[in-house]
């Protein structure tokens, strides 16, 4: 399982908050598929789906 690479830039939307996907808190942070969600909250959601690839770069 490749860990996922968050220091990319592309991960980060500097223009404005959306609700975290998975807890509905405001965050800048961007998935690959560009869902607003928090690094820790995307780990988790990962572990807790360990066949998925959705928050995976
Ligand atoms: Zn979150």
């Amino acid at each position: 399982m490749p860990l996922l690479d968050w220091r990319d830039a592309r991960h980060f939307d500097a223009s404005r908050d959306l609700p975290c996907v998975l807890c509905h808190r405001p965050t800048s942070m961007r998935s690959h598929d560009r869902e607003p969600v928090h690094k820790v909250c995307a780990e988790e959601w990962c572990d807790q789906n360990p066949t998925s690839d959705r928050f995976h770069s």
